[in-house]
């Protein structure tokens, strides 16, 4: 079968497509024909091997795919063959026709749902839902600033959101982006590279600032979040690229907290609990991906070069 393989650190690309011998799964892991795999930043950092958990040379990219299940290991409870699943990680690589991941790493994917939206999952739900409902722990009325709400995480955080009853306010950077943004639904659309772009907050608000911040590039935008926070404020520190200076100060007067949050503390019982949620979102609309392009695998280093860039809007899917 045919999978993306990476033999050395690097551009994108050190990733070339190349035949390797089949998988077999062991006694709780689950076999998925692959028909559409999602790509994630994660994907870059690991592949230029500036990522802190580095895999043995070579390996398969990709934690997020969609597909079918063709074979099962002894020990398997509750999946079966001929299952439509989405996987959030996976033990193979998902950049391949074929991955292998343990039981409990792959979700029934709704019949509504195809299978780019199921590609379209794993990663980015997960973590606009932990980071929204476990770690920010916002509540209905609450007004939350998503910093950088065009790309795949911050999409799926408005959704989530919205269908959580919080008022929510996104940016992006380009006018493309902002009319997504409006379109999904948010009270107000921001450009993160205009001049002054946060200055209306204090009216977005009434004055008492925003209740949490979901903040996808911390390195540029932490010190500005604090000084937006309202009273009891939460940023949660979902993407950052570099180091920022703060003012350690302007956490004291509003008892405001800054939170980390990596994807993969999350337990595979929690993200069971937490997809067998966000399949409600799925069933009954509220949860969408915004596709924004599909590209064949053998493309894996365009789509690598693309998910680094600005401007994207939304999720690019390989298919093998
Ligand atoms: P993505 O689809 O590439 O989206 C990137 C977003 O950042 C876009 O909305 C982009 O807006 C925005 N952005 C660009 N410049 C910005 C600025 N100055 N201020 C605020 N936002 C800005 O990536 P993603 O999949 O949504 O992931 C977002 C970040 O979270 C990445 O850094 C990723 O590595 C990280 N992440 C972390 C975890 C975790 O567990 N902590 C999990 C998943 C992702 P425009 O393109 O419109 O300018």
């Amino acid at each position: 079968m045919k999978a993306i393989q990476v033999h050395k650190f690097g551009g994108s690309e050190v990733m070339k497509l190349e035949n390797i011998s089949e998988l077999v799964p062991g006694k709780n892991q689950i076999k998925i024909e692959v028909k559409a795999i999602g790509v994630n930043p994660v994907d870059t950092y690991i592949r230029a091997g500036i990522y802190p958990i580095k895999p043995d040379l070579p390996y398969s990219p990709g934690k997020d795919a969609s597909g079918i299940i063709t074979e099962i290991g002894s020990e398997v409870k509750l999946k079966k063959i001929g299952d439509r699943v989405y996987t959030c990680g996976c033990i193979s690589g998902s950049y391949a026709e074929e991955l292998i991941c343990d039981e409990n790493q792959a979700f029934i994917l709704p019949e509504n749902c195809s299978f780019s939206t199921g590609a379209a999952l794993g990663v980015p739900y997960s973590t606009a839902f932990i980071a929204l409902n476990i770690r920010a722990q916002a509540a209905a009325g609450e007004t939350v600033l998503i910093h950088g709400a065009s790309g795949a995480v911050g999409l799926a955080a408005i959704q989530i959101a919205k269908s959580h009853g919080l008022r929510v306010i996104g940016t992006a950077g380009t006018e493309q982006g902002l009319k997504l943004l409006w379109d999904q639904g948010v009270i107000a659309a921001l450009n993160h590279n205009q001049d002054n772009y946060l200055n209306s907050i204090n009216d977005l608000t009434a004055g008492a600032g925003v209740d949490v911040v979901l903040e996808m590039l911390a390195n540029v935008n932490l010190d500005n979040d604090l000084k937006l926070l309202a009273a009891n404020g939460r940023v949660v520190i979902i993407g950052s690229r570099g180091t920022i200076e703060i003012d350690p100060r302007d956490t004291m007067g509003k008892n405001a907290s800054i939170l980390g949050m990596s994807l993969f503390n999350t337990q595979a019982e929690q993200l069971q609990q937490i997809h067998a949620t966000i399949k409600t979102g799925l069933i009954n609309g509220r949860y969408r991906p915004v596709i924004n392009s599909e590209l064949p695998l053998a493309d894996a280093p365009k789509a690598h070069d693309l998910v680094m860039q600005n401007g994207v809007n939304g999720k690019i899917i390989l298919i093998p």
